[in-house]
């Protein structure tokens, strides 16, 4: 059913909506949980897939074009091939994509894409198997290059991107080796600048590496040129001036995702749900709207709409991350969905 597009206060369509299937996750990251003693949501306050369902397909009915699944590491929620096949089957629905660690992606790859994923992402920090150790507290690099492999073979997804969390002091050495990996696979790799999000609270900005200093460090070597970018787009895209030698795909680009640095908020079309239902607004919303609530009271779909439309109207004009007053908020992203 089409229903009036979703439009915030200050006129964004919103057309984007990411949508955490659990909080649980196979790895630590330091920049996203602590080592132990996360909170795990209780497996009632969980949506389950048919709610999930229900709250996309109302969604797009407003307007939603762009479905990513996050966590959490989505691959770890049971029969995860299951929903996504129910939600690529929504009319209307123009893109169904995934964020990932890549740990089980051996394993699911052809399920994924079976079920009508149509793109993903795989989360990778660095190239070097102590390094990534270090920063994912899994020892699991080979595991994660072999589910990425896995996912670049099957034909029916498209360009599979890499993200890497940027940190002062990490990320400085990984930027060449990641550049020649993008040059040499043909992926795209998006180093993303570290954000108030960490499980710990113990983001500074003085750990923030900017997009643009690991910019510098890779035109130096390998000759960058900007691509065109959709306005709602996060991240700016470069593809390499020189030829690969010797071959290779020569198709490899990468991408700066730069919301520190050069927030994007005027142009985001985004909004969330977490996994327990709730609907948020910005990745550092300091409120979260129920709609599990209403949901399992018996609410029909007009009620629902008319709960979504009043938290979107209230959408923050932009984040004040690095400004005086910045609070982060209570969840961190692996509870938000990033
Ligand atoms: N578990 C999946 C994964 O790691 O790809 C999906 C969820 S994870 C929260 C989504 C993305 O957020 C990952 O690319 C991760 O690197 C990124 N991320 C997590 N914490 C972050 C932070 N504090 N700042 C910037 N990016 C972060
Ligand atoms: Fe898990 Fe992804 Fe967070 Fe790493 S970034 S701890 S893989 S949810």
């Amino acid at each position: 059913m089409s229903r009036a597009p979703l439009v915030d206060g200050h006129g964004r369509r919103i057309a984007d909506l990411r949508v955490s299937v659990t909080d649980r996750c196979n790895f630590r990251c330091q920049y996203c949980m602590p080592a132990e003693g996360m909170p795990w949501l209780e497996r009632e306050e969980i949506l389950c897939f048919e709610e999930i369902e229900r709250l996309v397909r109302l969604l797009v009915g407003m307007g939603v074009e762009d479905v990513r699944l996050t966590g959490g590491e989505p691959l770890v929620r049971r029969d995860f091939p299951l929903l996504a096949a129910m939600l690529a089957d929504i009319d209307g629905l123009h893109d169904l994509s995934l964020t990932t660690n890549g740990y089980l992606l051996e394993r699911d790859a052809a399920a994924l894409a079976a079920a009508g994923i149509d793109r993903l992402n795989v989360s990778i920090d660095s190239l070097q198997r102590d390094r990534f150790f270090q920063m994912t507290r899994r020892d699991a690099l080979p595991q994660v290059l072999r589910g990425l492999e896995a996912a670049v073979a099957e034909p029916r997804l498209g360009q599979v991107k890499v993200n890497a969390v940027a940190l002062r002091g990490f990320t400085e050495e990984e930027a060449i080796p990641f550049a020649e990996f993008a040059r040499e696979r043909g992926v795209q790799v998006r180093f993303i600048e570290f954000m108030p999000l960490d499980g710990d609270c113990a983001w500074t900005s003085d750990q923030v590496l900017p997009g643009e200093e690991l910019r510098a460090i890779i035109n130096a070597v390998h000759p960058l040129e900007e691509l065109p970018r959709e306005p709602s787009a996060t991240a700016r895209v470069f593809r390499f001036v020189e030829p690969v030698p010797g071959g290779g795909k020569g198709t490899g680009e990468v991408g700066f995702i730069d919301p520190v640095t050069e927030p994007f908020c005027s142009d985001c079309n985004r909004i969330r749900l977490t996994s327990d239902g709730l609907l948020r607004t910005c990745l550092f919303s300091l409120h979260e709207t129920d709609l599990r609530g209403p949901m399992r009271a018996g609410a029909d779909d007009d009620e629902l709409e008319q709960i979504v439309r009043d938290a979107v109207w209230r959408k923050e004009l932009k984040h004040r991350v690095g400004q005086a007053g910045f609070r982060q908020p209570a969840r961190g992203m692996s509870a938000i969905g990033g």
